[in-house]
């Protein structure tokens, strides 16, 4: 009899951010299909989503990637559900409404600390490092950091199946990029929590651990987003400057609603410098890295086919619910 290990992964009810929670179950001769991952349970009393007394929250299902790290193991992504088998108010992939037609990709940034200091990596105990500039792509110790750990994630991920894009040091020491796209909005949120999980998991083994907050440090550092670029059929396939303009002029009454699910602590980062715009104002432009959305060169390249860049997304963003509100209002577009 061959046992499996099947790690199962959800997001917990912690306010005003989701965390990772996964715990294993060993299952007899599993045929590595989702349709063959059972239903389970755990303790919500334990993670914020229950009470003691009514404790018991379902876990359902809803993707599996290889286990990179065990020869016979998979990673499962669940959805919580509540004992009726409804979703759980904390379950905001159950939320997102796709027509099938969305694509995302999304630059999950953050930052490498160590857990010794509690500072990003190259920041020296008492100090800073030198100024921004020379830290974004470079290579050499002079200026990078955590190198080994980046590529390890990279590879992991690619072993995974997960459909990541690639990597990039960031602007401030000791911060990085990972890209992920995939087709549809709950594919794209599933691939990103599961590279976080690895990313999590893998810091484990170097005495490191992630930051996902947007400002961990303040001053004159760049803070960490999650850039969102989406697409549907008729942006890819039909486009037109028409067609674009009106879907990023549809984001503008609703920039308050955009925010709310757009991270924690955002009003840090969004201050209209360091790539931003403010995160009271509304700004579209091509190419324009300090606006809202931008539009990108290969949009109007492409004779106005092609997508468009969601900048404000914080890097403590939860990707189903940034993905779910970004399809409503691309939705609620007109052309006039
Ligand atoms: P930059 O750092 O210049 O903003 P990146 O290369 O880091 O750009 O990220 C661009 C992202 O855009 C990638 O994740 C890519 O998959 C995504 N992307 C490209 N074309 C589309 C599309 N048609 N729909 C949705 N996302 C797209
Ligand atoms: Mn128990
Ligand atoms: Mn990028
Ligand atoms: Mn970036
Ligand atoms: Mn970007």
């Amino acid at each position: 009899m061959s046992k499996t290990f099947l790690e199962y992964i959800w997001l917990d009810g912690y306010q005003p951010t989701q965390e990772l929670r996964s715990k294993v179950r060993i299952e007899d001769n599993f045929s590595g299909k989702l349709e063959d991952c059972p239903m389970w349970s755990f303790d919500g009393s334990s993670t914020l989503q229950a009470s003691g007394g009514k404790s018991d929250c379902l876990l359902k299902p809803v993707a599996i990637f290889n286990d990179p790290e065990r020869d016979n193991g998979f990673l499962v992504m669940t959805e919580v559900l509540n004992a009726d088998g409804t979703p759980h108010e904390s379950n905001h992939r159950a939320q997102i409404d796709d027509d099938g037609s969305y694509w995302f990709g999304f630059e999950q940034e953050y930052f490498l600390m160590d857990n010794q200091t509690d500072l990003p990596l190259g920041f020296p105990r008492g100090g800073f490092p030198g100024p921004q500039g020379q830290y974004y792509c470079s290579v050499g110790g002079r200026y990078t950091w955590g190198r080994d750990f980046v590529m390890e994630h990279l590879d992991l991920c690619l072993e995974a199946g997960l459909n990541v894009e690639g990597i990039n040091q960031e602007v401030a020491p000791g911060q990085w990029e990972f890209q992920i796209f995939a087709k549809g909005a709950k594919e794209a949120g599933d691939q990103i929590w599961v590279g976080r999980y690895l990313l999590n998991r893998l810091t484990e083994k170097y005495g490191y651990y992630i930051d996902l907050h947007p400002k961990p440090v303040q001053g004159d550092w760049n803070g960490s987003g999650m850039h969102c670029n989406f697409s549907n059929e008729e942006m890819r396939t039909a486009g037109s400057k028409e067609l674009f303009e009106s879907i990023c002029e549809a984001f503008r009454p609703v920039v308050e609603e955009h925010i709310a699910v757009y991270g924690a602590y955002n009003d840090l980062r969004l201050t209209g410098l360091h790539e931003t715009q403010s995160i009271d104002k509304f700004s579209y432009g091509v190419s324009d890295r300090g606006a809202s959305i931008r539009i990108p060169i290969y949009t109007v390249e492409h004779n106005w086919n092609g997508y468009l860049e969601d900048r404000r997304p914080a890097s403590n963003a939860d990707p189903y619910k940034v993905a779910g509100r970004i399809i409503k209002t691309v939705k609620s577009a007109k052309v006039v």
